[in-house]
């Protein structure tokens, strides 16, 4: 289905990030993936093609656009023609406008020019070991120690952990309140920091997750984001946007299998015709294409709303449930139709698969989403009697 959101602007911008993504991305794949962790410099040529946080500032290097769907962009046609592994998306539109948004002026002349340029790679870590879904029970702390604060806990499954050189963490800096969180930027190479392992994973094999550890760290004020005790609603705000951002991807992947299960159906014979000729086939290749379409649409008109500042929660958690429901059946419907090759790690759509099973699981589960959105209907435990 044509899609109505792009002006030839963007046509054009798409065919430049395609082409970047051609050349410096897609070509090192099999290597990463052998790695099980992207090239640095990756970044640093993203940044110099001007595809990091096009958003940002001009005086910080950036183009000072405010249109989503340049991101989108960048997104879309990383999971096509790039490698899933490389997290520009965490990079650009996770992590960067927590910096962007909450730092300082002099926060940001610090580190938005390094981020722009792709010298300074980022992480966010919320997830513990003991908790995820619910953050407001996470245990690593923060104590005030008048000049700066001390850090102590342990993060895990943070994705550029071992990349990331600019970490914003997640910290309880008032033991007597759920909500009571800080958000600190832990830097590369700052005493008691420490990364953990490289986790070994069912899919994004050359996207380097891993645990982070933090003793007694001391982190100078002028590393607080924000207020020490506004965490909670600052993660809250920001994962509207973040949701959103997963579910363009989402649909870009889920896009990816179906055409190349479509080639695959057409040039696949059994019996003496195209497997593609089968009813079956045709009916399952049928049922995707409508169902893309119109959570294709779904998603570009949500992009539309966070370009106008019209995007609820509840909007970006049902973005995020529908493509990333719709991901994983489609992935097991294109791994079905390819047969045994479906199996097959040589075949791209055999890693599809394993890659998209995290979709449903992070950024907030499918189950939190529903929570998010019963919520907004009024539907809540909490205060319903
Ligand atoms: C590859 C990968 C990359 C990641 N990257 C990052 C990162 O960069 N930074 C970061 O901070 N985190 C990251 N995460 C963590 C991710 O966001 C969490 O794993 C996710 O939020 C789920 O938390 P959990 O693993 O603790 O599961 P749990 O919270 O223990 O959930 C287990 C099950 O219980 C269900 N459940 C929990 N609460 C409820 C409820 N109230 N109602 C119904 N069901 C419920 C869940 O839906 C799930 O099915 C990453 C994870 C992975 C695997």
């Amino acid at each position: 289905m044509k899609r109505l959101i792009f002006d030839p602007e963007h046509v054009q911008f798409r065919d430049s990030v395609r082409r970047f993504m051609q050349a410096e991305v897609g070509p090192h794949v099999d290597r990463w993936r052998e790695a099980g962790v992207v090239d640095r410099d990756v970044y640093r040529k993203a940044g110099q093609q001007g595809l990091l946080c096009t958003w940002a500032e001009e005086k910080y290097g950036g183009a000072g656009v405010g249109d989503f769907r340049f991101e989108q962009i960048i997104i879309e046609e990383n999971m096509r023609h790039g490698d899933i592994g490389f997290y520009i998306n965490l990079h650009n539109d996770l992590v960067a406008p927590y910096i962007a948004k909450l730092g300082t002026e002099e926060q940001k002349d610090r580190f938005m020019p390094g981020i722009v340029s792709g010298e300074i790679i980022l992480a966010v870590a919320m997830t513990e070991p003991s908790t995820g879904s619910d953050l407001a029970s996470m245990r690593t702390r923060a104590e005030d120690k008048s000049d700066h604060w001390l850090l102590n806990g342990s993060k895990t499954y943070i994705s550029n952990g071992i990349l990331g050189d600019l970490i914003v963490v997640a910290a309880r800096t008032d033991p007597n309140s759920r909500h009571g969180l800080g958000l600190f930027l832990v830097e590369r190479g700052m005493a008691g920091f420490e990364r953990g392992r490289k986790l070994v994973k069912m899919g994004l094999k050359s996207q380097d997750t891993a645990e982070l550890f933090f003793t007694d760290v001391k982190i100078p004020k002028a590393n607080v984001l924000g207020s020490p005790t506004g965490g909670f609603g600052y993660l809250a705000r920001f994962l509207a946007q973040e949701r959103l951002v997963a579910a363009i991807g989402f649909m870009a992947t889920a896009q990816t299998a179906f055409d190349l299960t479509l080639d695959y159906v057409k040039e696949r014979r059994a019996f003496g015709r195209p497997i593609g000729a089968f009813q079956n086939s045709r009916f399952k290749m049928a049922s995707m294409r409508a169902e893309l379409d119109a959570a294709q649409t779904y998603v570009d008109q949500c992009v539309m709303l966070l370009n106008s500042g019209d995007l609820t929660a509840e909007d970006a958690a049902s973005a995020k449930l529908v493509t990333s429901e719709l991901e994983g059946r489609v992935m097991d419907e294109c791994v079905q139709l390819h047969g045994g090759a479906g199996y097959m790690d040589e075949y791209r759509i055999s890693r599809m698969y394993t890659d998209a099973r995290i979709s449903r699981i992070f950024a907030g589960t499918s189950e939190i989403m529903r929570e998010i959105i019963g919520r907004g209907l009024g539907l809540d435990e909490r205060k319903l009697t």
